[in-house]
């Protein structure tokens, strides 16, 4: 097959949570124009519509699920949504995310917890529930959202369960692809750097988020944050056929912040 054409996605299906707006956004549209129905889940339905709309006007497949991603049987239901609509699930990518910036000594248990159950627990739940109809396929791509706080401690905000949770996640990546290669199931992460959505524009909001641009940016080798569409590329190419000898790997896509 051509090389160009192994990056297509046509036959294709895809979940996308968190995927109403901000990177997992352009996730769909990314996997949408590549081909593969795309599944827009989000706890924020309106949101998930609006996307849905976007992608029918592009002539896409897709459908809004609403579901809250840190609660299991909502999650086992989002699964099920899709193979009941187009009979297979092909690529599961688990975006939704939060971040909160805290001094560790000022951090309550009830703040970690609510962190991790986004940003890692329900990680593996969507994980697991994706190898669930995955497995029995002897095929699927299960992309993680990760993030360059996995690999370094952002500074100078303070962020320690979010660069935990996100270090999780990549270990957590490594630990089922080499679990569920023997079925098939490739498992890969994406690890963005500073990238202007509203996640980072609700932090800098804050007085103190204010003052961190001058500080970020001389940290990045190539000068701006990325934009959602930057990363898109990441994701056709690990949802595709061209990508199926990796897995347990990580895309850094942060400007160059992690080369210092
Ligand atoms: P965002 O806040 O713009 O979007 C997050 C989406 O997740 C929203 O649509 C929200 O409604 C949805 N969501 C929140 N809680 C949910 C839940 N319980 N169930 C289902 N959906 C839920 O965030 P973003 O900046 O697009 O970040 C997406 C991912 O990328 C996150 O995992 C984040 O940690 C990661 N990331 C972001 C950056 C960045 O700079 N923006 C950098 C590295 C990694």
């Amino acid at each position: 097959m051509a090389i160009l054409d192994r990056f297509r996605l046509d036959g294709r299906t895809a979940i996308v949570t968190g995927g109403g707006q901000g990177i997992g956004r352009s996730f769909c549209h990314a996997l949408g124009e590549a081909g593969a129905k795309v599944a827009v889940a989000d706890i924020d339905e309106g949101c998930a519509r609006t996307v849905v709309s976007e992608l029918e006007a592009k002539g896409c497949t897709a459908m809004a699920l609403r579901a809250d991603v840190t609660d299991e049987r909502q999650v086992a239901a989002m699964v099920d949504a899709v193979v009941d609509a187009w009979g297979v699930l092909t690529v599961s990518v688990n975006n939704a995310g939060i971040g909160i910036w805290r001094e560790a000594e000022g951090m309550e248990l009830g703040e970690w917890r609510r962190l991790m159950a986004l940003n890692l627990d329900a990680v593996f739940l969507c994980a697991r529930e994706a190898a669930r109809v995955m497995a029995p396929a002897g095929y699927g791509k299960i992309i993680n959202t990760a993030s360059m706080s996995a690999h370094i401690v952002n500074t100078p905000q303070n962020q320690v369960a979010y660069n935990s949770s996100k270090a999780a996640v990549l270990h957590m990546t490594r630990s089922l692809a080499a679990e569920w290669a023997p079925k098939g199931i490739r498992v890969n992460s994406i690890s963005p750097g500073y990238t202007r959505t509203l996640l980072v524009d609700k932090l800098l909001e804050t007085p103190e988020g204010q003052s961190m641009l001058p500080e970020w940016l001389p940290r990045i080798p190539l000068g701006h944050m990325a934009s959602p569409e930057d990363l898109q590329g990441a994701i056709v190419y690990l949802a595709a056929e061209v990508s199926d000898y990796m897995t347990g790997a990580d895309l850094l896509i942060d400007g160059g912040y992690c080369c210092w």
